[in-house]
């Protein structure tokens, strides 16, 4: 795994926090924007600082244990989940959901490393509150 050669030689504070960030995000799957990874953080890891958690998802993104997702103008929305997968993105509350893998790229003659797919809508969720 990339994260070993990401917090290898140095077993400090930083790479601690990173690992504290990887894993808050692997253990949940509602795609938090860095705002909210930072209000998580900060419980986690008390006055740990805005450019502290910006720069580990930045390192997090780059070695690709984390992608970033981007829907229109919308913040830069994470997702450790780094498998081939869809999203449904509602537009009326902006939750942004995991939905099965899509298949399309299985017949393609070649290797997909990444992928993104993007549905619209109304989620359950707003459907059964109107
Ligand atoms: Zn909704
Ligand atoms: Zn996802």
């Amino acid at each position: 795994m990339q994260i070993k050669s990401l917090t290898k030689n140095k077993r400090s504070r930083d790479s601690e926090r990173l690992l504290v960030l990887l894993e808050m995000l692997q253990n949940r799957h509602d795609h938090p924007d860095a705002q909210t990874c930072l209000h998580d953080m900060q419980k986690l890891v008390p006055g740990i600082g805005q450019s502290t958690v910006y720069r580990h998802l930045d390192k997090l993104v780059q070695n690709g244990l984390v992608n970033e997702i981007r829907i229109d103008d919308g913040p830069a929305k994470f997702d450790a989940d780094v498998d081939v997968h869809a999203h449904f993105v509602c537009t009326k509350c902006d939750n942004l959901l995991d939905i099965s893998p899509i298949n399309v790229v299985a017949d393609f003659p070649g290797t997909v490393e990444s992928a993104t797919y993007i549905a619209k809508g109304t989620c359950n969720n707003c459907l059964t509150n109107n």
